[in-house]
């Protein structure tokens, strides 16, 4: 029993996948005695992670929302601009811009796949208007074609939010590797974990040179303690890119798991009535950061009841994020229905890399008997 005096739940919704590999690469970056933000996993990792996404540069970073920053303050992100992100995704999402002094504007989502609708943007765009953050919700990518043609249009940046989408693809195109800059987190739950973590990549070597001198407290690389602009302190330590540089080295294997857990629960579940599944477009390579349903009006009893009952039955499950602008501080009066629809309707199974097929037949079994 936890401290709500529930059951603890069995399965949890996530749970990294480490082992010897990781373990021996912090044993030998304590050992080095390089704990701190210098050290050669640093490199190592930026360097594979870049050519991962198939780009040149990779900045490493103390967090997610952290490298969400860098990118946009390199950009020249700044107060009275405006910038595009879906009103569907975590909070950091937004939060960042208005770490910026620039404003965040909300556009909706598509129904079929969930992410940001090309269209809406196109619609959103004014003159304040510099800049776009898609999210490749949940580990399915946003239709970058699309999203790159309005862009190019009306001269965007673009900074994809790639945190929960390491290794997805447009179009054979990996994500984070298409915009401006693309953005990675690697928190305990995400699909790559350095525990805190997160990285930029870029095929763009001044943007890269400038998040760089960015997360550095502002310093110039040539000139100790001589400080040009105001910076952040953003370093990743060495001994978080080390267990990155192990972790990379099974990122085939762990998408592959997950794109077959995936496939599991799609069999599982494919003749229950009332449930929408995970959608995979045509043009994508969805990594299923969380494996989703919707939970439709059809279905036997609404969501939170179905995540309370899969809870009292040791399943650990995670509603979708409320639309940011609902959220108190984020609430202007606008309305995105999609958005709104689908957060009311969704919710995140297990999907953990390391859930075997016998686990996900049980959480369906489980789900066919609520
Ligand atoms: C996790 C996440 C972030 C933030 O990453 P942190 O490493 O937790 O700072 C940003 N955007 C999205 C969409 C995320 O899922």
């Amino acid at each position: 029993m936890d401290k709500m005096g529930e059951a603890s739940p069995v399965i949890p919704v996530y749970e990294p996948t480490l082992g010897r590999e990781e373990l021996e690469n912090v044993v030998e970056a304590v050992k080095s005695s390089w704990i701190s933000s210098k050290g050669k996993f640093i490199p190592e990792f930026e360097d594979a992670f870049a050519e991962y996404c198939g780009v040149k540069y990779g900045v490493t970073c103390s967090n997610g929302t952290a490298a969400l920053h860098l990118a946009l303050a390199a950009l020249g992100i700044r107060k009275g601009d405006e910038v595009l992100v879906p009103t569907l995704t975590f909070v950091a999402t937004a939060n960042v811009v208005v770490y910026t002094g620039a404003k965040p504007v909300f556009v909706d989502s598509d129904h079929e796949y969930w992410c940001i609708d090309p269209e809406r943007i196109r619609e959103a765009v004014n003159k304040r208007v510099k800049a776009m953050i898609p999210v490749h919700l949940y580990g399915h990518p946003c239709d970058m074609g699309a999203v790159m043609k309005v862009a190019e249009d009306n001269g965007l940046f673009v900074v994809e939010d790639a945190a929960e989408a390491h290794g997805g693809e447009y179009k054979g195109w990996k994500v984070g590797g298409i915009g401006d800059v693309g953005c990675f987190s690697f928190y305990g739950n995400k699909i790559l974990t350095t525990g805190e973590g997160g990285m930029c990549v870029t095929d763009n070597e001044e943007l890269a040179d400038k998040m760089r001198i960015l997360r550095d407290h502002g310093m110039n690389p040539h000139k100790k303690y001589w400080h040009d602009i105001i910076g952040f302190n953003y370093r990743m330590t060495n001994i978080h890119a080390a267990i990155g540089v192990a972790q990379l080295k099974k990122i085939d294997t762990i998408i592959e798991k997950k794109r077959r857990i995936a496939e599991w629960y799609r069999k599982e579940l494919r003749e229950m009535e009332g449930l929408t599944q995970h959608p995979e477009m045509p043009w994508a390579k969805n990594v299923y950061w969380m494996y989703s349903i919707l939970v439709e009006k059809d279905f036997s009893m609404g969501r939170d009841e179905l995540i309370r009952k899969l809870r009292e039955r040791g399943v650990d499950t995670r509603p979708f994020f409320h639309p940011i602008h609902e959220l108190p501080m984020y609430r202007t009066g606008d309305r995105f229905p999609i958005s709104e629809e689908l957060a009311s309707k969704g919710v995140n199974l297990p999907s953990s890399a390391n859930l075997s097929q016998e686990d996900v037949s049980n959480i369906a079994e489980k789900l066919r008997h609520l």
